[in-house]
């Protein structure tokens, strides 16, 4: 038998109708050939060895650091108890054990394949694996990926490398900083994530942004020529300034000689835009229509259900030709019939193939339109079919052609620059802007010709003061903090951010922190943790770790430093606890002082930043046995140390050659 493993039960029976798999039973559909299940998405995390329920009671070492990572089945909603495993994780494993295939036909996203790839390992599976991409969820489409699906399974292994190492290193960062915060202010007080902390403070520096802003004023003057034609023509300087400098009003005044420098005229040519993502799709209904980026998702996912649209993912490509002449019989005539379309396109529209629009592999593409018209749909649907309909007639459009010419004179030392615009093709913009007109003509003047200065006057400018973040720009910004294959994971960080109540969003789409987001912000800012670089560089270390660039030990060095870095920024924060007793001097750097808080000793002077875990082999140690570690160089005998064999021993604490804490046995 075949194991096709699907999204949801929803796709699960939309599958079985195209396969004509009639028998249902719990938990699968199924004919002679196939068994259809599904999955709920996360059912398979990671976890480490020895991280039973109580763990977070009982261990208080810093930073957890495993050297491998188990998968466990995840907490689930549909169990009957909160740490039993779903019962759809039996069913599937009592399929696949029946089974030499297994057609995975998860989301064709990244997550999609991760979670893929941990079920099969979990579930031990060692059969052939194929892995298809259900771009969209017609019959004709079902039939032929599952029936005459692509062995594109080398690439699927080689992208899920990748998503392991990512998963991996936002487990381990986020496992340490929440066990930091949890141990300095109480647990579940401020959870966070890697990826979201700074999203955080974009809001935050927006509002300070918006509070500390006073508003600047600049002057960029202008004069006035007269053509041959005696026509006239106004041009602004290349210089902005805050005050006219000095000198300029006697240069360049009425009457004043002119020379034409240069005239230069070149065509513009903007290609039609891709497909809309996913991506695309959240920043469009935020700016047209004020929807939230989640509810976005959520009624673009319905409707790729309901058959109305390809799969809201992250790929922009284009169409193969197949496709496209499908789409030019079957719903282009239905948009022709729409209102809200035919106004868009016009007398004189047509589809064309054009090279945006073009792929030539059947592969995940942008969203498309499946089938038309409006019917039975809500109208915050309708809005998205909409965005989505204007996208693909975009796409399937020319280019936007012009010859744009710049003049430039010159007139006491100053330049002027006047720019003219000739519009030769619409072309795709007409969609978006049905205003646009050529500006009028170029001047008729020639290089090295004499002008003189008519008029002049200026341009008063004020910089404004900015806005709130809104829906569009909160996602924009938060978008461009990661490299263009890692973002899929951004509108759930805005999530993260809202239910956790650090982030509020008003009824305009206006961002903004609530208390408890200040206090958070308040406590991160300038940490390691909340850096907006880091994001790229992480982004970035994992492909190139995936793909062998790195070598895996580095990578996991550099991780490993990292997560103690942030992880020790954290502990030893005076903002989340207050560092007591007397300091001592550091015996590393010997001029900072080594101020002890509840988890962590560390070197106040910045450059240095020695700092010392007081959880070694299972003791802590007392701020007193500190004290004597650090002014003579040992502590007395202490009892309850853990070796490596298990066994409790008597040692003493001294310091190595790197100045971090070993324990000498005592004999007895
Ligand atoms: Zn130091």
């Amino acid at each position: 038998m075949i194991t096709v493993i699907a999204q949801s039960a929803r796709i699960a029976r939309t599958i079985s109708y195209a396969l004509g798999a009639d028998f249902e039973y719990n938990g699968y559909y199924a004919n002679e050939k196939y068994f259809i299940t599904w999955t709920y998405g996360h059912m398979v995390e990671l976890s480490a060895p020895g991280m039973g329920r109580d763990f977070w009671l009982s261990n208080q070492s810093f930073p957890i650091l495993p050297e491998s990572f188990p998968l466990t089945h995840a907490p689930s909603q549909h169990a009957s108890g909160r740490y039993m495993p779903d019962p759809q994780l039996a069913v599937i494993k009592h399929l696949l054990e029946k089974s030499r295939k297994v057609i995975l036909a998860t989301d064709p996203t990244e997550r999609g394949d991760l979670m893929a790839g941990y079920l099969l390992r979990f579930l031990n599976f060692e059969g052939k694996v194929v892995r298809v991409a259900l771009n969209d969820l017609m019959h004709e489409t079902i039939k032929n990926a599952i029936t005459y699906p692509s062995d594109n399974i080398s690439g699927f292994a080689d992208n899920l490398r990748q998503l392991e190492l990512y998963d991996r290193m936002d487990w381990l960062t986020n496992l340490n900083i929440n066990r930091a915060i949890a141990f300095s202010v109480g647990r579940n007080t401020y959870p966070v994530s890697r990826t979201s902390l700074p999203i955080l403070h974009l809001v935050a520096e927006r509002e300070k942004a918006i509070k500390e802003f006073s508003p600047k004023k600049s002057v960029i003057p202008t004069i006035t020529v007269r053509d041959s034609d005696g026509g006239v023509f106004s041009f602004r300087c290349s210089d902005e300034w805050d005050d006219i400098p000095e000198g300029f009003n006697e240069a360049v005044k009425a009457g004043a000689p002119v020379e034409v420098v240069s005239i230069e005229t070149e065509q513009v040519d903007t290609k039609s835009p891709k497909l809309l993502n996913i991506e695309e799709l959240q920043k469009m209904a935020a700016l047209h229509f004020g929807m939230d980026p989640l509810e976005t998702y959520l009624i673009a996912r319905g409707l790729y259900e309901k058959k109305r649209i390809s799969f809201p993912g992250s790929s922009r490509a284009g169409l193969i030709r197949r496709d496209f002449d499908d789409f030019k019989k079957d719903v282009y005539p239905a948009m022709c019939n729409a209102k809200c379309f035919k106004s868009l396109m016009g007398d004189n529209y047509s589809p064309y193939y054009t090279t945006s629009a073009k792929s030539l592999y059947n592969r995940p593409h942008g969203i498309v339109l499946t089938a038309f018209p409006f019917v039975g749909l809500s109208d915050d649907e309708r809005k998205i079919i909409y965005l989505v309909g204007r996208g693909m007639l975009a796409t399937f459009q020319r280019s936007f052609r012009r010859n744009v010419t710049k003049v430039t004179l010159a007139c006491g030392g100053y330049t002027f620059i006047a720019k003219y615009v000739k519009v030769v093709r619409t072309g795709w913009v007409r969609l978006f802007d049905d205003t646009i007109k050529s500006s009028r003509a170029v001047p008729n003047v020639e290089i090295g010709q004499s002008l003189t200065v008519e008029s002049v006057g200026e341009i008063g400018r004020t910089t404004k003061q900015p806005v709130p973040m809104v829906d569009f720009t909160l996602l924009k910004t938060a978008l461009s903090l990661h490299e263009p294959d890692c973002r899929e994971n951004v509108v759930k960080d805005i999530r993260y951010l809202r239910s956790r109540g650090y982030l509020h969003r008003n009824l305009a789409g206006e961002y903004s922190l609530t208390e408890k987001g200040q206090s958070l912000a308040y406590v991160t800012r300038d940490m390691k943790i909340a850096s907006a670089d880091d994001i790229k560089f992480w982004d970035s270390a994992v492909y190139q770790a995936a793909t062998d660039q790195l070598p895996e030990s580095v990578f996991n060095d550099i991780l490993h430093k990292y997560v103690t870095d942030v992880t020790n920024e954290l502990l030893a924060s005076h903002k989340l606890s207050k560092p007591m007793g007397v300091e001592e001097v550091c015996p590393k750097c010997g001029h900072g002082k080594m101020r002890i808080f509840g988890k962590i000793a560390k070197c106040n002077n910045p450059e240095c930043g020695h700092y010392i875990h007081r959880q070694i082999q299972g003791v802590t140690l007392s701020s007193r046995e500190i004290h004597n570690l650090l002014s003579i160089g040992s502590t007395s005998t202490i009892r309850g140390f853990i070796g490596a064999d298990g066994k409790p021993f008597a040692g003493k604490v001294t310091l190595d050659d790197n100045h971090s804490p070993i324990v000498i046995q005592v004999s007895k």
